[in-house]
């Protein structure tokens, strides 16, 4: 069988293309790897009248408002080989529930598998992602407003990182684990803004039971009281789906796409973190909902020739 959109990644981004699509009366395979990004947290804020809602909560009215597109199907599926063939795709992967392999053609396919976070190896960081450690105050700030903050990091990005944090709280402390490699410019910027700067090496983040962040403890033991620390992790992309067609990156690792959400093999699409541009659940929902217009459209354009 061949499906017109195989969709892989059930997020924001997919689910939200696969409802486009299945009003499109597309017939959609969603290939459901598994947990999202954010499963770490206990909330998801800024989505626009779903403002705090539970992450699985979020997906679970996602795939609850599928159900009535008879032509849309999800199953668990694990997708790990993909290539061309002539102008379709075949991909191969496992249900992640039987183990059965499967192998599926489509004529179109939307990437929306987005990322994944690389925290420092320290103590406390992988416990408290998420709740005590926060990776963007549009996300998280506003639950930590008026609180003692950290920013972790070096150079230019804990400056930038810490600047914005500063508009959430006036006690914000920047911590660099060791030289920070701050320029005199950025340690003026910061100290105008109240915002001082401990190079000291971190042994490990002190958490509460519920993984609020208690404090920050250095090597020597000492010990600073903290509600919340930020940090711009490093990311890598959770599949390597777009590797394996040739697709082009962005030098930051992001699947380039032009401004109709194809990537540089034709009939491949992609959206939500995936992608370059700002990360929010919101923005993954709304770019994989234009995904699936511009989909449809060049599907259109296929089956209705001049
Ligand atoms: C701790 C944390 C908290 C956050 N809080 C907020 C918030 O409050 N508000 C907000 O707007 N944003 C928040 N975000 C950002 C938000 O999580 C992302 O922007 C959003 O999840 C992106 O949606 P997506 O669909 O692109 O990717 P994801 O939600 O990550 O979904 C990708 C899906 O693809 C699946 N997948 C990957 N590879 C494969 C494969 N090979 N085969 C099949 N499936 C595959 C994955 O299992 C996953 O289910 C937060 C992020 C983090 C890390």
């Amino acid at each position: 069988m061949q499906y017109d959109v195989l969709i892989i990644g059930a997020g924001s981004a997919g689910l939200s293309a696969a409802l486009t699509l299945g009003r499109c009366l597309r017939r959609v395979l969603v290939a459901d790897g598994g947990l999202p990004r954010n499963e770490a947290s206990p909330a998801v804020h800024g989505f626009f009248t779903r403002d705090g809602i539970a992450p699985a909560e979020l997906l679970r009215l996602g795939h609850e408002q599928l159900r009535p597109y008879d032509s849309v199907e999800v199953q668990a599926l694990e997708i790990d080989r993909i290539a061309q063939e002539g102008r379709s795709f075949r991909a191969t992967g496992v249900n992640t529930v039987t183990d059965a392999p499967i192998t599926i053609a489509a004529r179109r396919v939307l990437l929306a598998t987005g990322v994944a976070d690389i925290l420092p190896p320290l103590p406390g960081f992988r416990e408290l992602w998420g709740r005590g450690v926060l990776h963007c105050p549009y996300c998280h700030g506003w639950e930590v407003r008026q609180q003692p903050l950290a920013v972790y990091g070096r150079g230019r990005t804990v400056t930038g990182l810490a600047l914005l944090v500063s508009r959430w709280s006036a006690d914000v402390v920047v911590l660099t684990d060791g030289p920070g490699y701050l320029t005199p410019n950025a340690r003026r910027r910061l100290r105008r803004h109240k915002i001082s700067i401990r190079e000291e090496r971190i042994a490990r983040l002190v958490g509460t039971p519920d993984n609020e962040l208690q404090c920050v403890e250095f090597i020597d033991g000492s010990q600073l009281p903290r509600t919340a620390l930020f940090l711009h992790a490093s990311q890598h992309q959770r599949s390597t789906l777009a590797v394996q067609l040739g697709a082009r990156h962005t030098s930051k690792g992001a699947v380039r796409v032009d401004s109709a959400m194809q990537t540089t093999i034709p009939g491949l699409y992609a959206a939500g973190d995936t992608t370059p541009g700002t990360q929010q659940a919101l923005l993954a929902a709304a770019a994989g909902s234009k995904a699936a217009i511009v989909i449809n459209e060049s599907l259109t354009r296929e089956e209705c020739p001049r």
